[in-house]
């Protein structure tokens, strides 16, 4: 059977719907026709706050279909400028907005669509010195985030603060989508205690992802935003989402709250928010290592200086790629050598140890854990970390 919570009641307090005017009966009027909305749903719908936090891939279907359905109030925070290489996925941003904040480019395309809505946006990262005032308020939230710190903090934040949290994930061709209400299921934190180490799991950047994806995922995190806010439905509280889509499969997974969850639980552990500096920086650089000594890095910049100087790869030091077979068809450095991470301890030999080893993958993560491996196994040259990888090089060139 499935699991969920079956006519949930709205979010909404009733005191604060309004009539619908003429204009709105023709605006929203094929919302109206849906049985399940009709102008009461559209009062509460006009009458919703909803904070959507990140305006990137998920952020950018979501924003627009909440827009267009009349949310009386959007938030959005984030604290990024638009970059070339967002267009792919986050279909919120234009050419032409490249280089300028996500939230003015947000802000503009909204007040295009729907100047009925009133957007509150806030170009900031969430931390646990603003969360609680940024996040208060607010009836829904959904989470719109690319980085585990911001996700966890989020997570907590909306327990504490007793928010509905829209949970939303893509990576390559997976999803996953999720309402997450301590008050009657689990929390994010039920589901995955603990922040993952540091460099166990990709980032899209790292691995990538199918464009498409977070534009079915985020619009879907719209549609249970606006489940809770106009009530009576099967919101996917208590019950993961998971999509594959080039697998072309779906799939709902029963998740349940757990008793000794350490924000939501019986004898909670995290009453206040913190910011978990030992999981912050998706894309750890120049970290200690185990002895306390710093790894060497190199920037994008200074590569390009010295091979510009005439030092090009494979004349003083070894230029090594460790990024799979299908990320180098897309494009490398000119002059790497490539050796997948997975082989590079077994591979070593193939390394002229006598020459300095300058290694990157596709952000600067990959390549890290390769040179501790090399480390350990022994090897015995001179390493440096490209910092941010290629994207990095890809953007001083
Ligand atoms: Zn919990």
């Amino acid at each position: 059977m499935a699991a969920g919570i079956q006519n949930l009641a709205s979010v909404i307090d009733e005191a604060r719907l309004r009539p619908l005017t003429a204009a709105d009966r023709l605006r929203y009027g094929r919302n109206l026709l849906v049985p399940e909305v009709g102008a009461v749903g559209q009062q509460r719908i006009r009458a919703a706050r909803i904070l959507v936090v990140g305006a990137g891939g998920l952020g950018s279907p979501a924003i627009s279909y909440l827009a267009a359905a009349g949310v009386g109030t959007l938030g959005i925070i984030d604290d990024d400028v638009v970059d070339l290489s967002n267009l792919q996925r986050q279909v919120l941003h234009t050419t032409d907005a490249v280089g300028t904040a996500k939230v003015d480019s947000a802000r503009r395309v909204v007040a295009a669509l729907n100047p009925d809505v009133e957007v509150v946006a806030h170009r900031s990262r969430l931390g646990a010195a603003n969360a609680e005032e940024l996040l208060r308020g607010w009836d829904v939230v959904i989470d719109g985030t690319d980085n585990f710190p911001t996700r966890y903090l989020l997570g907590d934040a909306c327990v504490l603060l007793g928010i509905p949290l829209v949970h939303g994930a893509v990576l390559r061709s997976h999803g996953q989508v999720a309402v997450f209400d301590a008050t009657r299921g689990p929390c994010y934190r039920c589901v995955h205690p603990e922040p993952p180490e540091p460099g166990t799991v990709p980032s899209c950047a790292e691995a990538g992802v199918l464009g498409v994806l977070p534009g079915i995922v985020g619009a879907m995190q719209a549609a249970e935003a606006l489940k809770l806010v106009v009530g009576g439905a099967r919101p996917l509280i208590g019950c993961m989402l998971l999509l594959d889509v080039w697998g072309g499969r779906s799939q709902e997974l029963p998740i349940r709250k757990n008793p000794d969850c350490p924000v939501c639980g019986e004898r909670p552990t995290i009453t206040a928010l913190l910011d978990d500096g030992a999981h912050c920086g998706a894309f750890p650089q120049d970290q200690p290592d185990s002895e306390g000594n710093h790894m060497n890095t190199i920037t994008a910049a200074q590569l390009h200086a010295r091979i510009a100087s005439g030092e090009t790869p494979g004349s003083s030091y070894t230029l090594l790629d460790v990024r799979e077979p299908h990320e180098v068809a897309a494009g490398d450095i000119a002059g790497a050598v490539h050796i997948a991470l997975d082989q590079v301890v077994a591979r070593r030999g193939e390394l002229d140890a006598g020459k300095e080893l300058i290694v990157y993958c596709a952000v600067g993560m990959r390549s890290q854990r390769a040179i501790e491996a090399l480390a350990q196994a022994g090897y015995a040259g001179a390493m440096m970390n490209l910092e941010g990888g290629i994207q990095a090089w890809l953007e001083t060139a």
